[in-house]
């Protein structure tokens, strides 16, 4: 089987619409319009061809309102792409989020990572505030020379600036301000990857007009900035999936294929885990803002499921 045809099956099963938003079909179609392969075969390639031992960054971090509380999608993925880029890269992986939710990280990093990838891995967290997240991302671009800097499920400024949940509620003050490592990255020469699932996400800038015209609060908002939700932060390859976390394991799934170890690739029972443990941090349901085994609405146990289709399928 080519590479292409298994790039074609795991973007299906990353866009199964379980959440059932209504909208993944046309941001699909629009990311898909501007890659000349498969999402998840292309966004594995450029991991693929990164440097041994270089310095990636991955950022996630969405603030739910109730609370401020982060939500189960997002961390789970991210610690999955560290897991693999670690283990197939040597890399140093430097997971990013905010300073409230960096136990969350750690203790899905607990879980799923193997001693040889937490030995090469780092905590940070970033500035809510815009004046100190410019100082500190030149601090981190000059300091790593990150090879990469990868976005997961990180909520993103609209055209005004502002950084809002998908039912339009303002949520800048608990957000740090990344946009601005990805603005800065693309001046020297950084690869960025961004991986959403609803438009409001850091990367989304890619696809802007098609997330205006599909997604519901893309043009209005709850609070005065009137913006609307729709993230203009650009990346340079985006990936859209229904779930962010699922975006992560399609790419997770076509780097053990790249790297011929399909059983490296997480299964249902680790997945079970590293939801459980990133509850037990403080992470929520995103969907019913509940601390419950669930990630976008959708059970843990579908959640497995959906990892084990993705294990079975490049098995
Ligand atoms: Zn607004």
């Amino acid at each position: 089987m080519e590479l292409e045809y298994f790039g074609e099956e795991l973007d299906k099963l990353i866009t199964l619409d379980l959440p059932k938003r209504g909208v993944i079909p046309f941001l699909y179609k629009a990311a898909r319009k501007i890659s000349d392969e498969p999402l998840t075969l292309k966004a594995a390639k450029i991991i693929q061809g990164l440097p041994e031992k270089s310095n990636v960054i991955i950022v996630t971090g969405f603030p739910q309102t109730y609370k401020a509380l982060q939500e189960t999608d997002g961390p789970l993925g991210a610690i999955a792409l560290a897991r693999v880029i670690g283990e197939f890269k040597a890399s140093k992986i430097f997971l990013m989020i905010e300073e409230r939710a960096i136990k969350v990280m750690e203790n899905c990093a607990k879980v799923l990572l193997t001693e040889t990838t937490k030995s090469n891995l780092s905590f940070l967290s970033f500035p809510l505030d815009e004046d100190k997240a410019r100082e500190r991302a030149i601090e981190i671009i000059s300091e790593l020379n990150p090879s990469l800097i990868l976005a997961i499920e990180k909520v993103g400024k609209n055209l005004k600036g502002k950084y809002h949940s998908m039912k339009g509620m303002d949520v800048s003050k608990y957000a740090s301000k990344v946009d601005i490592l990805f603005e800065m990255a693309k001046e020297k020469g950084i690869t960025t990857l961004g991986i959403g699932d609803g438009g409001n996400e850091v990367g989304m800038g890619n696809i802007y007009d098609a997330i205006l015209e599909h997604v519901p609060n893309a043009k209005r908002c709850s609070c005065e900035c009137e913006g609307g939700i729709a993230c203009v932060t650009k990346c340079d390859f985006l990936l859209v999936s229904s779930i962010s976390n699922w975006g992560a394991y399609g790419i997770e799934a076509m780097l053990c294929l790249l790297n011929h170890e399909p059983e490296f690739m997480h299964d249902g029972l680790m997945e079970d885990k590293v939801l459980e443990a990133s509850i037990e941090a403080g992470a929520i349901d995103g969907f019913t803002h509940k601390a419950i085994k669930a990630v976008d609405g959708v059970d843990s146990k579908t959640n497995g499921n959906m990892v084990e289709i993705m294990k079975a399928l490049i098995g």
